[in-house]
């Protein structure tokens, strides 16, 4: 099946959705994204994918494209539109196309940004066979500019990354600075010692995961001990469980760190009681 995508106010094949090249987030990765996971046709978490997408904006001074009414209309018709079940959402807009190439941001009044947003279809979300077996990660020097807490579409060194990752056999990597794990390459890390969830905490050095702020939410409220704090790649070889969360993935169980295992090198029981309590607690808020 062909998708219908939505580029500026209109559902189109994606075929004919074309975009300028000289659209700034071609030439200059000036633009920033979303991904939003749908599971049984509805759209989870959705409000904080919405409140930071706003706040993403406003920190590169992008005037707002679209309210946020209007773009959960869009993601609900998208949803209908494809039929999507299970999957996600990809959103992104970026500062526009103002006919040329400058590195100054154009006037806002005159160059529109550009809206596009998509659906991918994954059936393996919720049942991914990855949960039971865990993830093998490595670590990788985090060579990232400096405001990673604005989720832009500057995906390159997070892309090398993977490619990093899938050249020793391993699922993902993990980025180092100053000696300690900032986060996955698109996602969050989290180490567990003893009973106790231990993760960096937040700042302009880690993206602000949504799916992070409802784990440790989540947490809480189940009693269990969270810690922010920085770790390094040898405590967490040493820890007795390790994952991580995202969008996409939800919690997914670490089992190998530079090819060292976590604990007994199996998933870990509060891993995966923390996928579960996340998966049925989104899916009661799920729109
Ligand atoms: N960190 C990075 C670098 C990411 O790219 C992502 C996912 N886009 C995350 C963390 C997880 O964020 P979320 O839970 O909002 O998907």
């Amino acid at each position: 099946m062909t998708r219908i995508v939505y580029l500026n106010g209109e559902y189109v094949h994606e075929s004919e959705a074309k975009v300028s090249i000289f659209d700034r987030g071609f030439l200059m990765a000036d633009g920033v994204y979303e991904v939003t996971s749908v599971i049984g046709g509805k759209l989870i978490d959705f409000n904080g994918h919405a409140i930071r997408l706003a706040r993403s904006m406003n920190e590169l001074m992008m005037q707002p494209a679209i309210t946020k009414d209007a773009l959960l209309e869009v993601h609900r018709e998208l949803i209908a539109l494809n039929d999507l079940q299970e999957g996600m959402i990809y959103l992104q807009i970026t500062r526009g196309s103002p006919n040329d190439r400058d590195f100054v941001f154009p006037d806002p009044e005159k160059v529109k940004p550009t809206v596009v947003l998509f659906t991918q279809s994954n059936p393996n979300m919720v049942y991914n066979p990855k949960a039971k077996v865990g993830m093998k990660v490595i670590s990788i020097s985090d060579e990232r500019w400096g405001r990673r807490d604005i989720k832009t579409v500057q995906l390159l060194y997070p892309s090398m990354g993977k490619m990093m990752a899938k050249a020793e056999g391993a699922d993902d990597a993990w980025m180092v600075e100053d000696g300690m794990v900032t986060e996955g390459t698109s996602n969050n890390a989290y180490i567990i010692k003893g009973d106790v969830i231990i993760t960096r905490k937040l700042s302009n050095d880690i993206l602000h995961g949504i799916t992070r702020a409802a784990v440790l939410r989540f947490a809480g409220e189940a009693k269990m001990t969270v810690e922010e704090r920085n770790f390094t790649i040898a405590e967490a070889q040493d820890a007795d469980e390790a994952f991580i969360t995202s969008a996409s993935t939800f919690v997914m169980p670490v089992v190998s760190v530079d090819g060292v295992d976590v604990g007994t090198g199996i998933p870990g029981p509060i891993a995966a009681r923390l996928r579960a309590i996340y998966l049925e607690e989104s899916l009661k808020t799920a729109i």
